[in-house]
């Protein structure tokens, strides 16, 4: 086919400049102030270019969410291109002066959130740009949100209300393995179980005492006896903490669990599975707080229409795309579950995520952003 936008079209190495100032922002989701220096320099980008930008203050202490928006008729009902990156990082600061300084080794550049995701989030621009300038089919609104790295809790409902307008999403989280995009993810759940039993005195009087590490001992085992790979239903129990010293019998200990299921049968089973559960001595009593955060993202038959489209762009770049599915959660979840074919993965190819080996590999960028621009260009109305 022929592209409206080529590889040579993508001044990538100015990308590559910008990107580095991106980085150079640290921008760990818990720091808001961090994130909204960041988000000033994306809406003066958004503005220079022409773009109409809506800034929200941050809420629940997390920082400002940014949409960028093409030009679009007055009065227009036209179904949009909603296109998702995330500005947060999972990076404290300081982090870019030690463990993971930026830094190029020949195709690789590193630096803390460069991968997950700012490379994403500025490519998605640029080619916003570019298929701006070129005319596209359908209006696109390109969301930055500050808090996806701790589960979009502030930014979650302004995402689905720009949703509701959207005739596809596109989600500019990292490609992987090789440049693969992201067809289908699992839906996610978090918990956070606090287990009470009775405190006493360890040697003196052991036989008031309730243990709560040996319920939640009993719990842990019962929550991961839940994991089940033929079905991709994983179970985690992530960290423990209880008890205040050795010669007593703890009170009280706490757990936070990670749940992924492949669909919305497996996931109400799951999660009531664990909400239902109860201690077997009746003097301890479990709390268990979380529920569903990220709904299953399965690939509908849209949504593989939308990988054709974009597989059929790419062939025309050179670039064979490959769709996988994936146990990470992302925004995407959101759009999938309320019916928009959604397109993830489609940032930069790169390797580390949420690690100090945290790398995208250059030569991805240009042609990349150009299947960005020309799926924002040729997709239509349906
Ligand atoms: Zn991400």
């Amino acid at each position: 086919m022929t592209l409206a936008i080529s590889a040579r079209d993508v001044d990538d190495s100015a990308i590559i400049e910008e990107l580095k100032r991106w980085v150079e922002i640290e921008t760990p989701t818990l720091n808001a102030g961090a994130v909204n220096r960041l988000v000033d320099r994306v809406e003066a980008i958004g503005k220079v270019a022409g773009l109409e930008t809506e800034r929200l203050p941050g809420t629940l202490g997390y920082g400002d969410v940014l949409a960028v928006r093409s030009p679009r008729p007055e009065g227009s009902n036209v179904k949009t291109v909603l296109v998702l990156a995330h500005l947060d990082t999972v990076h404290a600061v300081g982090v870019i002066g030690n463990q993971l300084p930026l830094r190029q080794e020949g195709d690789k550049l590193y630096g803390p959130g460069i991968y997950d995701m700012k490379s994403g989030a500025l490519m998605a621009l640029e080619a916003m740009k570019l298929a701006v300038k070129h005319g596209s089919r359908m209006p696109v609104d390109l969301i930055f949100v500050p808090d996806e790295e701790m589960g979009s809790l502030s930014s979650r409902a302004y995402m689905e209300e720009a949703a509701r307008t959207a005739g596809y999403t596109l989600v500019v989280e990292p490609a992987r393995d090789g440049g693969k995009v992201v067809v289908a993810r699992k839906g996610v759940a978090m918990y956070d179980i606090t287990v009470r039993g009775r405190a006493a005195h360890a040697g003196a009087r052991p036989q008031d005492g309730r243990s709560a590490i040996r319920a939640a001992a009993r719990l842990v085992l019962e929550l991961e006896a839940l994991n089940d790979t033929a079905r991709g239903v994983t179970v985690t129990v992530g960290t423990i903490q209880g008890g205040t010293g050795r010669n007593t019998v703890p009170a009280e200990c706490r757990l936070q669990v990670d749940v992924r299921v492949p669909d919305d049968v497996i996931a109400g089973e799951i999660t009531a599975g664990i909400e239902g559960m109860r201690p077997v001595d009746p003097d301890i009593v479990f709390e268990i707080d979380g529920r569903m955060n990220r709904p299953p993202f399965a690939q509908s038959e849209e949504g593989r229409r939308l990988f054709d489209v974009a597989a059929e762009i790419a062939g025309g770049l050179g670039i064979t795309l490959e769709g996988m599915v994936t146990g990470g959660g992302s925004d995407g979840n959101f759009t999938a579950a309320l019916g928009v074919p959604t397109l993830d993965g489609l940032g930069a190819d790169g390797a580390g995520a949420h690690t100090f080996n945290e790398h995208i590999f250059v030569s991805s960028v240009g042609p990349r952003t150009a299947l960005l621009a020309n799926l924002m260009i040729s997709l239509e109305p349906k």
